[in-house]
């Protein structure tokens, strides 16, 4: 689960890491107001407003604006707040603006890059750090992979001394900065433990004229799985900037992932859900999603599952592909009929059913009157949903 840049700069003070901290506002009649208290506060006139939205790359897109007098600052909150902003990360049909937060404008010295990450791979954190922040990382990883610096920490002892002190040197790093800098990735990195987050980033990390070490921006990113225990944390999210299918099927407890293709599948099982995107793009389509509806598929799962996939006017064909271990054949079949008599579809769905009960399955199917193309094997179930796509 991803969260606001405002939501994560609450959450770094709180483990005192320093943050530019702002105003966060979603009305455009509470601009100049907002914009003299920041004001007030820091004592600058110049301001930044920066576009609220879950997708880096804001200032690329023209969500993070420089505003050196009042008046730039509330035409810059005039222009942004309901702007679709398009990022790099945003895709091409972007993101609407619902918040802005406006900061006091800082005199930017150096801009580092400065994260803590899961390492899957490894099998442990690990903190990511470069001299060159600010841009996008995966370009300097790529054209400069030397400057990018990596600590990996054993979770069982936790981030070690030397490790802060070989961070800070590798960065360039000395005297008071270094020392501000230690404290800092401590401080960050015990944030991400406590926190359950699988990802805590700051690009930039600034160090400012007057020798402050600073968070400019922050991005989280949390384990799912872990919100159970983190209630303050799960109360941050903002299903505004969730795919709105997303949102709609964890309602339902169903895994769904919206993908670009035209064959859209119904399947249980995250492994069998892998493997039939897979044999839709050998027979040569593209899956429209991925979408497991769990081991206790019945018929309400297979008609809001439905519901979801036909949603994306993109899906031409569906594909239901249900292995019936503990789930019963016949009793999908029941809620395949169901559906499809309730739904009105208009796409073609080609049905798979085996294991438990499939014989049965497969009468209640060839009996109940609705248009459904039956297939045996999986090999013979995806070119039948790809020839229904075209
Ligand atoms: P994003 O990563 O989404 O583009 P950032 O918050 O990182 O958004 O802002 C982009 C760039 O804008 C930063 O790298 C920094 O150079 C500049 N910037 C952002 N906030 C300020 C600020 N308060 N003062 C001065 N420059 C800023
Ligand atoms: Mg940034």
């Amino acid at each position: 689960m991803k969260i606001h840049e405002y939501q994560a700069k609450d959450i770094l003070a709180k483990y005192g890491v320093p943050v530019q901290s702002g105003v966060v506002i979603e009305d455009k009649a509470e601009a100049t107001a907002a914009i003299k208290s920041v004001q007030d506060r820091t004592g600058v006139e110049a301001t930044v407003v920066k576009a609220q939205i879950h997708a880096g790359g804001r200032g690329k897109g023209g969500g993070v604006k420089y505003s050196p007098t009042t008046a730039d600052a509330v035409e810059n909150v005039n222009n942004i707040l309901g702007m679709t902003l398009i990022t790099p990360q945003t895709g091409p049909e972007g993101q609407f603006v619902r918040k802005v937060y406006i900061t006091e404008a800082l005199d930017i010295a150096s801009e580092y890059y400065l994260a803590v990450l899961l390492d899957r791979a490894n099998e442990c954190p690990v903190i990511i750090a470069s001299s060159e922040g600010g841009m996008e990382i995966e370009e300097v990883a790529h054209s400069n992979p030397d400057a990018i610096i990596k600590e990996y920490v054993d979770p069982t002892v936790g981030l070690q001394g030397f490790q802060l002190r070989r961070l800070v040197k590798r960065l360039g790093l000395s005297g008071a900065h270094a020392k501000q800098a230690m404290k800092l990735i401590y401080n960050l990195y015990t944030c991400y433990s406590e926190t359950d987050a699988s990802l805590c980033e700051i690009n930039p990390l600034v160090i400012t004229d007057s020798d402050e070490v600073i968070a400019l921006d922050a991005k989280f990113d949390f384990d799912e799985s872990a919100l159970y225990r983190q209630k303050a944390i799960a109360e941050l999210r903002d299903e505004y900037e969730e795919p709105p299918a997303e949102v709609e099927a964890a309602k339902y407890n169903l895994n769904y992932v919206k993908l670009d293709g035209n064959v859209g599948c119904m399947v249980n099982g995250a492994g069998l859900a892998m493997g039939t995107m897979d044999i839709i793009k050998l027979k040569g389509s593209e899956p429209a999603n991925f979408l497991d509806v769990g081991g206790t598929a019945n018929p309400e799962t297979v008609k809001n599952g439905f519901r979801i996939i036909l949603a994306d006017p993109n899906v031409k064909a569906v594909l239901i592909n249900i292995f019936g271990g503990i789930v019963r054949c016949d009793r999908i079949a029941n809620g395949v009929v169901q559906a499809v008599k309730e739904l009105d579809l208009n796409v073609p769905v080609v049905v798979r059913l085996q294991g438990t009960n499939a014989q049965e399955a497969k009468e209640i199917l060839a009996e109940s009157g609705v248009d459904i193309i039956a297939a045996d094997s999986l090999d013979d179930a995806a070119e039948k949903v790809v020839a229904a796509a075209q």
